[in-house]
């Protein structure tokens, strides 16, 4: 029977260094919660005389309990006085208690099976089994809040394997235990659990979720989800007062403005494949030697809009048309031509790629300009 099973609210205690392997320290009373069941372990400190020890770890290790110090040199025999960080264990037994509590509701309402739960002292997540919906969510919380405002007795219940049998549990159970801890919240949940936990629900005091992933619900409880909740509310009226509109009004106004927005960026691609249909119609035109090259630099490469208007090249004319930020669009009427004028921008620095007459890339060479580089291949052949 561990101690902070029968008593999690001792914090301080006087005891005797046991035991001292390497790193670790056994005492002789342990009152400091080893991680386990999804908790972490307790920090806390240990002292004798003027030697403190910080510890960081806490772990059951060969059914004994083991706290790891920072500091060395204690010594096996000497009296210390210990005590627990209540401020982590505090948080921690919130967070831990509150898991109990939404994965029972979750289950009993929905029936939504808890598969994973992560306790930190910041945050706690749990896993269901599928993807909760909004609705089912909202229903969750209101209804944990209900229970934790009705300051629900969570107690502990301690069986062997014969006993155990009788009672209809939440959660799966490690068989081969000499003693079975169950952990009871009222007529809501009977949870084998090795964690700690609250007196009663009330001292949960709120929970509140921060992010919703898939099946994933991450949240925060006693005075971290009412600053959470408090964020939200400023969030809130800062929107209200922003969008200038009522505050109940703030969900259907961004569903207006999300479609608006789309709208907006569809008629602005229209337009600018307008701008850039005008451009390609004043492209400059330079007879060579063997070909002759249409040119221009243009603001945007749609490519699209491009390829639609250089359909009709004949075998003798070829397009470049590029951007001021490097990028081109190379298009030729003859297949064959592109194939030999590639390898040649290609040893300029000028990278770029694609199918058939048409080759598209990036000039990052800012001293070779890609149309002139095009002009003097065709006037030297
Ligand atoms: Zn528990």
């Amino acid at each position: 029977m561990r101690r902070y099973w029968t008593m999690p609210r001792v914090y301080e205690f006087d005891t005797e260094i046991k035991e001292i392997d390497e790193n670790r320290i056994r005492l002789k009373e342990n009152f400091f919660y080893p991680e386990g069941g999804g908790q972490p372990a307790d920090h806390g400190t240990i002292s004798h005389g003027d030697m403190k020890g910080q510890i960081f770890d806490v772990q059951d290790q060969d059914d004994t309990v083991w706290i790891y110090s920072k500091e060395h040199g204690f010594e096996e025999g000497e009296l210390v006085h210990a005590e627990i960080d209540k401020y982590r264990r505090e948080t921690l037994t919130r967070n831990h208690s509150a898991q109990h509590l939404l994965s029972a509701v979750f289950w009993d309402s929905f029936e939504y099976e808890t598969s994973r739960a992560l306790i930190e002292l910041h945050e706690t997540e749990i896993e269901l089994d599928h993807n909760p919906s909004l609705e089912d969510i909202n229903e969750a919380l209101t209804q944990s809040q209900e229970l934790i405002q009705a300051e629900i007795p969570v107690t502990s219940q301690f069986h062997t394997s014969a006993s155990l049998n009788d009672v209809k549990l939440r959660g799966g159970i490690v068989k081969g235990q000499s003693v079975y801890r169950l952990v009871q919240i009222g007529t809501i949940d009977l949870n084998p659990c090795g964690g700690t936990h609250v007196e009663h629900t009330g001292m949960i005091d709120t929970i509140a979720v921060e992010k919703i992933s898939g099946k994933r619900l991450k949240f925060t409880t006693g005075i971290d989800a009412r600053n959470l909740m408090i964020d939200r509310l400023m969030l809130t009226h800062q929107l209200s007062r922003d969008l200038a509109i009522a505050e109940e009004d703030i969900l259907s106004e961004i569903n207006r403005l999300s479609i608006s927005n789309k709208q907006l960026q569809k008629d602005t691609m229209d337009l600018e494949n307008q701008y850039l249909q005008l451009q390609l119609n004043h492209l400059d035109r330079t007879d060579l030697d063997e070909v002759t090259l249409i040119s221009g630099t243009v603001r945007k490469l749609e490519r699209g809009v491009i390829v639609d208007h250089f359909s009709d090249l004949s075998p003798s004319e070829i397009a470049v048309i590029t951007t001021t930020d490097g990028g081109f669009v190379i298009i030729s009427g003859d297949e064959s031509q592109l194939d030999r004028l590639m390898p040649y921008l290609r040893d300029e620095g000028i990278k770029g790629g694609g199918r058939g007459t048409t080759v598209m890339g990036k000039n990052t060479n800012p001293d070779k300009e890609l149309i002139q580089l095009v002009k003097s291949y065709f006037q030297r052949s």
